[in-house]
């Protein structure tokens, strides 16, 4: 199914504020939540859609790559999308850290109430990708270190994962409330438990495998599939890829950067690539066949008869696939007539012969274009 527009999934406009973007979101996320429709199957979906589509316009950074790559910029087409406890880890900034309204639905992961479930570190990684892999996309198996769930707490931190207690201080909601005095009277807030630092419980005895921690390093080899059209310095993202945070929570992102190597005689140019061939004066006015390199090996390419320095060939299709899919670059082929840089005598002879014939007196007509009218043709 093809991705809708996040701006459509939201019902807001491409300009929309923030506060506009969080206001349509929660009606549709009330509206759409699955304990809400039971007999709706699609209810869910929707309710994914819209969470997928605010992770991404609440946040100026990815919004902005949204506004600029579309669906492919966000995910790189890894089809993620977001599982449930990505979109709990959003309410908390939505309706706050208590009284959520889904409280039953995520009644597992939200054991202490209103207790925010913790995201790890993201991990950042850099991919070298040759002009052939970003033109064709490609997947890339890479090794990554990532922290993960200890298996012997299950990750808490606490001895066979039982050994701790609920927070006094907090009684296991991870928050304490505070009554302020303002100007406008008493206010009151909740701030993080200072005792267990808002993670509702305090471990009595370590974990004796991970002292405590909840979590171990551990060498993984995550696979990657890479879309085609990708840029130097864009960021992928695989969404749960990255560190398992202490004592629990849900995993952070993994993020990747591309770095593209340059082609030893391929240059970039968008979608396109460009080649520089050089060919004989005598190619040039006889016609030749020659073969030139493109992104998957090599083409055949014929010079016809009369052909001038500066005409440009496109190899129609040879680029690179567009990343938000719109069809496929070309290659250009930039000729350049090379002329001569030293001579023998015979050679000096043979051309002083021809020096004074007719059809070697240069003589361009409205067919010749110049260089800059040929730009301007292909870059239509
Ligand atoms: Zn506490
Ligand atoms: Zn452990």
């Amino acid at each position: 199914m093809a991705k809708r527009d996040y701006y459509e999934v939201l019902g807001v406009s491409k300009g929309a504020a923030q506060e506009e973007i969080k206001k349509s979101y929660r009606k549709i996320a009330i509206k759409y939540h699955p304990d809400k429709n039971p007999d709706d199957p699609t209810a869910e979906d929707k309710f994914k859609e819209a969470a997928e589509a605010y992770e991404v316009l609440s946040d100026e950074q990815k919004r902005r790559r949204y506004d600029q790559f579309g669906h492919q910029g966000m995910n790189g087409g890894f089809g993620g999308g977001m599982n449930m406890e990505d979109i709990f880890s959003q309410f908390g900034d939505i309706f706050g850290g208590g009284g959520s309204p889904f409280e039953s639905f995520f009644g597992g992961a939200r054991s202490g109430g209103g207790r925010r479930v913790r995201k790890g570190s993201n991990l950042r990684i850099k991919l070298k990708l040759n002009l052939e892999e970003i033109a064709n996309g490609v997947e890339k198996k890479i090794k990554v270190k990532r922290y993960v769930a200890c298996e012997a707490c299950g990750g808490n931190g606490a001895k066979n994962g039982t050994d701790m207690q609920t927070c006094g201080s907090c009684q296991g909601s991870g928050q304490v409330r505070q009554v302020v005095n303002t100007m406008l009277g008493q206010m009151v807030s909740t701030a993080t438990c200072p005792t267990c630092h808002g993670e509702g419980r305090i471990v009595t005895n370590n974990c004796n495998v991970c002292h405590g921690s909840g979590r171990k390093q551990q060498e993984e080899v995550i696979s990657i599939n890479v879309p085609a059209g990708v840029m130097d310095g864009m960021q992928l993202s695989m969404s749960g890829k990255g560190n398992v945070p202490e004592r629990g929570g849900v995993p952070g992102d993994l993020l990747i950067q591309i770095e593209e190597e340059p082609h030893p005689t391929l240059k970039r140019d968008g979608n396109n690539v460009i080649y520089d061939q050089y060919i004989s004066f005598m190619d040039a006015a006889l016609g030749a066949e020659i073969e030139v390199p493109a992104i998957t090996g090599k083409v055949k390419v014929s010079i016809k008869p009369g052909t001038q320095s500066g005409e440009i060939f496109k190899l129609r299709g040879k680029g690179i696939k567009d990343i938000n899919g719109y069809g496929k670059g070309d290659q250009l082929i930039h000729i350049n007539v090379w002329t001569p840089k030293s001579l023998s005598k015979d050679e000096r002879a043979l051309l002083e012969g021809l020096r004074e014939s007719d059809n070697f007196v240069p003589n361009p007509g409205k067919n010749d274009k110049g260089f800059f009218e040929k730009v301007k043709d292909y870059l239509q």
